[in-house]
């Protein structure tokens, strides 16, 4: 399997983000294989030439915009971004099951640590040899860090510079989550891509505590970071195959925002996101969020900003130079009967679809669409039959992932910007869906 993925070194050597950095483990461990660049040692009295893995690729990028068309490769295989990853919250993509997942296309799901460690428990996924097994989903997995979770959901939680002592909104059992322990969990549930221990401040928050919390939050990388490259070194139990993703904090603030994405980015993550977002803060501010970090990016790294959005603002940080997203929308929405079209949502409880003979949407090729119509699937909704959730749920994914499809082809194509700006102009219901 690693042999495919082997490619011709290059000796071009400088590569944005490597310096002194880098991490031993990827020069020494399992990954040569997977080597397609090299990394030159700056000090070195012989210039040694150490393979290093580079696991994600530009191929083409935008004239008009930031669009990038990439892709990420991981353990478990390929990921072309920009990508819509949907949301397993307790190891499932509610109402989906992984061959239906596949069918859409999906390559890559988001599990909820926070969620797992709750319930069912780590004891009870390792008996079954981790995520991808418990669930039966054989391609890529991000896992998140625990750390959103712990501070939207769980109760009493105390915060210090060692880690998050919390209550969980289940049975109100005590945990405590360090970053070294946010990094052993995700290891036992086998994840492809980790992510660091971060504090998620509130909307809005104040300056002062949005600059201390996004420094403990660079501590906290730093402590992941360590712990990742000892668990790579010896190669523990699989762990040298996954990738760990930086998250930059620092709130509404541009200075504060620069600073944390500088000081993530000098850590030398194999990916970088952008936290705290869509946390409540009006979209506007959730550009400017985000335009003030990504040109401190490295540009040969993926991108993910965290829990984001709307398919207008998907297009919207496509251009902004994101490559990856995640949101609960497409399947949380379902659930309450709403349907996304290239016009906007539509609710199909509405009385107004009674006698609707059409798709939820003309010429959509997913199963729901050329399958059953609007009229029935309303009944379904309002008979509060399982069936209707699960159709649109089908649908809403199937629209996300073929956004992100249409939007690598378009960036392939040269077209990205008119693309975006027609689509958004075309979609009417931007205010009626905003991020909770
Ligand atoms: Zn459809």
């Amino acid at each position: 399997m690693r042999a495919e993925k082997t490619r011709a070194t290059s000796d071009d050597g400088n590569r944005k983000g490597t310096g002194s950095h880098m991490r031993l483990y990827l020069a020494t461990g399992p990954k040569i294989a997977s080597t397609k660049q090299t990394f030159v040692i700056p000090s070195g009295v012989e210039e040694s030439v150490i393979e290093m893995q580079t696991t994600f690729e530009l191929s083409a990028t935008d004239r008009h915009s930031k669009a990038r068309r990439g892709c990420l490769t991981t353990a478990h295989g390929a990921i072309d971004t920009p990508a819509f990853m949907p949301v397993g919250t307790q190891g499932s993509v509610k109402g989906v099951s992984p061959r239906e997942l596949r069918e859409l296309h999906a390559q890559i799901v988001l599990g909820n640590t926070y969620h797992l460690f709750v319930r069912p428990g780590l004891d009870v996924i390792k008996r079954f040899g981790g995520l991808h097994n418990f669930m039966n989903w054989n391609g890529p997995i991000l896992t998140d860090s625990g750390g959103y979770q712990i501070f939207s959901l769980a109760k009493l939680r105390k915060i210090t510079e060692e880690g998050v002592e919390f209550q969980n909104h289940i049975d109100g059992a005590r945990a405590f989550i360090s970053p070294e322990i946010a990094m052993e969990i995700q290891m036992l549930l086998g994840s492809d891509i980790t992510m660091t221990l971060d504090e998620c401040v509130p909307y809005p928050c104040e300056y002062d505590y949005a600059a201390q919390s996004a420094e403990m939050t660079t501590r906290w990388a730093k402590r992941c970071w360590e712990r990742n490259r000892r668990n790579g070194e010896t190669a523990k139990r699989g762990f040298a195959d996954s990738m760990l993703f930086g998250i930059v904090q620092g709130a509404m603030f541009e200075d504060l925002r620069k600073a944390s994405a500088q000081a993530i980015v000098d850590l030398d993550f194999d990916g970088y996101a952008i936290g705290g977002v869509s946390v409540g803060e009006p979209e506007e501010e959730m550009m400017r969020a985000v335009e003030w970090t990504e040109p401190v990016l490295p540009v040969n790294k993926p991108r993910y900003t965290m829990g984001l959005g709307t398919p207008p603002q998907l297009l919207e940080l496509i251009a902004r130079g994101m490559d990856m997203f995640d949101c609960v929308l497409p399947t949380r929405l379902a659930r309450n009967g709403t349907a996304f079209t290239a016009t906007g949502t539509v609710n199909l409880k509405n009385a107004e679809f009674i006698l609707d003979k059409n798709p939820i949407e003309k010429n959509c090729v997913c199963d729901a669409c050329r399958e059953f119509s609007r009229g029935y699937i309303r009944h379904l909704i309002k008979a509060e039959e399982i069936l209707g959730l699960r159709l649109i749920t089908l649908h809403n994914l199937h629209f996300y992932l073929n956004l992100m499809n249409q939007a690598r082809s378009e960036v392939e194509k040269g077209t990205f910007d008119q693309f975006r700006k027609a689509f958004v102009a075309e979609y009417k219901t931007r205010d009626a869906v905003m991020v909770e």
